[in-house]
């Protein structure tokens, strides 16, 4: 494996001094008692908070480390709709037609409902709707992705449409791919900045943010809470677990229906404009039909690189998934020669079971969690309508609510499977199936 001399192991976006999650956070302990305690200060959490503290509620919100510390200020910022993995025709044969089209619809809803939030409150978090490119990984894939889009405009009116192998070049600067698809509507931003935006807004609104108050239990019944961490107690009414791919072992019953993944992504230093236009001559988002796929972008001042894509174990290794990564960028865009990495980074994102997000409460605890992979705006969307549900409001409902969350006979957290499922994965992308 190609060895990367040095590299900031840390995430590009938190260079910003605009990303001050410190400062917005409370000194001392929490109080003894809020009506709602939310566990966990990533967009899902921030995002339930600030709903509810702008309803009225004294919002307490725990986080084990600091806010954004999870995916919401690591991750790519790449903003789309999401789509779960079986698309329309898998949908509708898991669940039927007319509630297959409503997740597919929500997926959408959560994309523009994060844009008009950014835009309403004016948030400063480098959004810029610039579309994506998604690159046909092997020649085979074209017709079954040009079948996909085609049923995406048609059933859900999607602004996306296919470029051939001939004209590419208009939308990368790469010869791998064999043709690809256009999704103008989708987007980017500076993920670590959406996460000050909320958490900003959401102290202002009046909800108190702690950090390094791990969670330790939840008890009590329906409406008599108590959340402890190693320093304090807190009784609430009503609790959020907002954790997602972070979710502690001690939250045993989430973490049994999750399977944590690590993500990881690389950022080069700073290249020309003309380099990267000469990549990506839109600045556009990119990503790939791989199984295990590439998500890519320029950043928002156009002069690096930032290309993610799967870590191969669960295990924080850095040098592996950063030379990894940088090889796999130069097979995409040999023209970065010997261009350098100067960060490298990454986070653990949540899978489920049937592929799709959970929304719902179990013994009174409600949550939001699992997006697998693509949470930049439904978690921003789950959190408030997890918000939503607690104030009784009909608002609250989703297109999941009565999906089934469920786990697997032995599995307790602990993705055992995954090193097999990731080589098996790659030897599936090598065959081009
Ligand atoms: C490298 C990477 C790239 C990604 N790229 C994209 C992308 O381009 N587009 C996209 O749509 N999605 C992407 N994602 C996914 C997206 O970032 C997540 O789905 C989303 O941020 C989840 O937000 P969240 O608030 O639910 O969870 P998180 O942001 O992960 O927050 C969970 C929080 O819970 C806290 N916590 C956990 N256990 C406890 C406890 N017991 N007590 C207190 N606190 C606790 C953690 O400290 C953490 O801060 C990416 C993820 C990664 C890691």
């Amino acid at each position: 494996m190609t060895e990367v001399k040095s590299f900031t192991h840390r995430p590009y976006w938190w260079a910003d001094a605009r990303f001050e999650p410190d400062r917005f956070s409370e000194k001392g302990l929490p109080p003894v008692q809020a009506d709602v305690v939310i566990v966990g200060a990533g967009y899902t959490g921030l995002s339930a908070a600030l709903t509810l503290a702008r309803a009225g509620r004294s919002v307490v919100v725990l986080d084990a480390e600091r806010p954004g510390w999870g995916c919401s200020a690591r991750n790519g910022g790449l903003l789309g709709p999401s789509f779960h993995k079986l698309g329309l025709a898998g949908l509708s044969q898991a669940y039927g037609a007319e509630k297959a089209r409503a997740i597919m619809r929500e997926s959408m809803e959560s994309m523009h409902s994060l844009v008009s939030f950014i835009r309403d409150e004016k948030i400063d978090c480098e959004l810029n709707m610039v579309g994506r490119f998604r690159g046909v990984a092997h020649p085979g894939h074209y017709d079954s992705l040009a079948r996909q889009v085609e049923s995406l405009q048609k059933d859900l009116g999607l602004n996306a449409y296919m470029v051939s192998k001939a004209n590419q070049h208009q939308e990368i600067g790469s010869d791998l791919y064999h043709g690809g698809a256009v999704y103008e509507d989708d987007g980017s931003l500076q993920p670590g900045l959406l996460v000050q935006g909320l958490l900003e807004r959401a102290v202002a609104a009046g909800a108190k943010v702690y950090s390094k108050q791990a969670v330790l239990d939840i008890s009590g019944q329906t409406g008599a809470l108590e959340v402890r961490t190693a320093s304090q107690t807190v009784k609430a009414r009503n609790v959020v677990v907002a954790t997602n791919g972070y979710t502690s072992k001690n939250l045993k019953w989430f973490r049994r229906r999750l399977i944590p993944i690590r993500s990881a992504i690389i950022a080069t230093e700073a290249l020309s404009e003309e380099k990267i236009r000469e990549l990506s001559p839109k600045l556009r988002g990119h990503g790939d039909t791989h199984r295990l796929v590439f998500y890519y972008r320029p950043s928002a001042d156009g002069r690096r690189m930032i290309f993610g894509g799967r870590a191969q174990s669960l295990k924080e290794n850095p040098a592996e998934y950063v030379s990894y990564l940088s090889k796999s960028m130069r097979r995409v865009f040999p023209q970065l020669g010997d261009a350098s990495v100067e960060y490298g980074w990454s986070g653990v994102v949540a899978y489920t079971f049937d592929h799709a997000p959970h929304v719902g409460e179990v013994e009174g605890v409600h949550y939001a969690i699992g997006y697998c992979g693509s949470g930049v705006g439904r978690a921003v969307y789950f959190g408030r309508k997890a918000a939503l549900k607690i104030l009784g409001s009909p608002e609250g409902r989703t297109a999941l609510d009565d999906l089934s969350f469920k786990s697997r006979p032995l599995y307790n957290g602990n993705p055992w499977f995954m090193p097999f499922m990731i080589r098996w994965h790659d030897f599936a992308d090598r065959m081009g199936w």
